[in-house]
């Protein structure tokens, strides 16, 4: 349990609300959440209801891509030079800030529950234990961060790869992020591929992130060479092959769930080898991919061929906060014409296909404060600008949901 609010303890509890929005639309109901997963609803107002008032009651916000290490920057780094120049930013950080990166990482979830978001897809990258999520009430996926390009570093993050997914038993879920195309060496992703198979568990890549890396691939030219012979990383070899993002697509979809993060220039028939997919999703991170000023997001072409896309803010490196429901706001208010209803799916139940936790022992929902409650149009309101995460509920199937705040 979390917070510092209703937190009963073994009593079944009814509130009253203006919506419930799960699967089905409710207006004006009391909702029972003693069972976990499967909630009662009744009509009106019960007698022994506690009044949350003009509030909406959704599935939980889902944060498909994020890297909590960087949670104690106030701001972003500048993202209007070149590309390059922002990773230089993250490099230097890294080098600045060597130590356990434990209070980043709870300073981040717990900003991330108050924000209304339920599970979180964490990138992870060194520094961490398993008890700076077990001990914050972290839920998700902790993907181990891989990346390297020399035959040294291949064999060492592969062993790295394998012996985090080993540890099952003593962390919440696990996966692995072979780094980006730039960054981690063909071979690399093809052993984290095999040791995600092998384990039965997810694995998310940076794709399509910049034309910057497109030129990289296709010619081996461009501001990344610039940056991997700055960094002593440099290799003809590995670069003279041309390639593109659908020779790494075709190598995660091997595994058995993938999350293709950003995808801002995948082309069309990439975009169909992952709609054709229901276990690859694509992560679109509205509010980054927005401040590096990229070329418009294909999220809607995917989802027309019917894809699955889910939402990310990314990290405090390249985002203003982590907070699922702004970049769900900062799409309805650039997106009028979309159902907010499609929008709350793409941000918690799409969130999820993307993590591979669709079981249902886990009962997630986020309570909306609505500045509008005499609206009929939920499906027009949801997100509105005025609109606030109230807190959240959460608990296990069979057990009273705790709520926060
Ligand atoms: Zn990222």
């Amino acid at each position: 349990m979390t917070g510092d609010g209703d937190e009963s303890s073994g009593s079944v509890r009814s509130y009253h609300v203006a919506w419930f929005i799960t699967d089905e639309v409710r207006r004006d109901v009391t909702v029972t959440l003693g069972e976990g997963r499967t909630p009662d609803i009744v009509p009106g107002r019960t007698r022994d209801a506690v009044e949350l008032g003009s509030v909406a009651l959704v599935e939980g916000l889902v944060n498909a891509h994020t890297h909590l290490e960087f949670s104690r920057l106030t701001e972003p780094f500048p993202a209007t030079g070149r590309f390059t120049d922002w990773i230089r930013r993250v490099v230097q950080y890294r080098r600045e800030n060597p130590g356990p990166t434990g209070d980043a990482i709870r300073a981040g979830i717990a900003e991330s529950m108050k924000s209304g978001t339920t599970l979180l897809g964490e990138i992870a990258t060194i520094g961490w234990s398993p008890e700076d999520y077990s001990e914050s009430g972290f839920g998700g996926v902790i993907y181990q961060e891989l990346l390297g390009l020399t035959p040294e570093r291949l064999i060492q993050q592969a062993e790295l790869a394998r012996s985090h997914l080993a540890g099952i038993d003593t962390a919440p879920n696990r996966g692995l992020a072979p780094h980006a195309p730039y960054s981690t060496h063909p071979e690399l992703v093809q052993a984290a591929v095999d040791a995600a198979r092998r384990f039965g568990r997810p694995i998310a890549m940076h794709i399509a992130e910049t034309r910057s890396e497109l030129e990289l691939l296709a010619q081996g030219t461009g501001e990344f060479r610039e940056l991997l012979t700055e960094f002593g990383l440099w290799n003809d070899e590995l670069f003279r092959v041309p390639r593109r993002p659908m020779d790494f697509l075709k190598v995660l979809a091997e595994a058995p769930c993938v999350s293709i993060v950003h995808g801002n220039y995948l082309e069309e028939d990439e975009l169909r080898f992952i709609a054709e997919r229901p276990h690859m999703t694509l992560v679109y991170c509205p509010r980054t991919h927005a401040a590096f000023g990229h070329a418009p997001h294909p999220w809607r072409r995917l989802m027309d061929m019917g894809g699955c896309v889910a939402i990310g803010t990314d990290s405090r490196a390249s985002n203003p906060d982590l907070s699922v429901f702004a970049e769900l706001q900062f799409l309805a208010s650039r997106h009028p014409e979309i159902s907010h209803l499609e929008l709350l799916h793409v941000g918690s139940g799409c969130g999820r296909i993307a993590l591979g936790i669709t079981e249902t022992d886990n009962c997630n929902l986020t309570l909306i404060r609505l500045a509008d409650p005499s609206s009929p149009d939920i499906e027009k309101t949801l997100f509105g600008p005025l609109n606030k995460v109230f807190g959240t509920m959460t608990g296990k199937r069979g057990s009273p949901l705790s709520m926060t705040p």
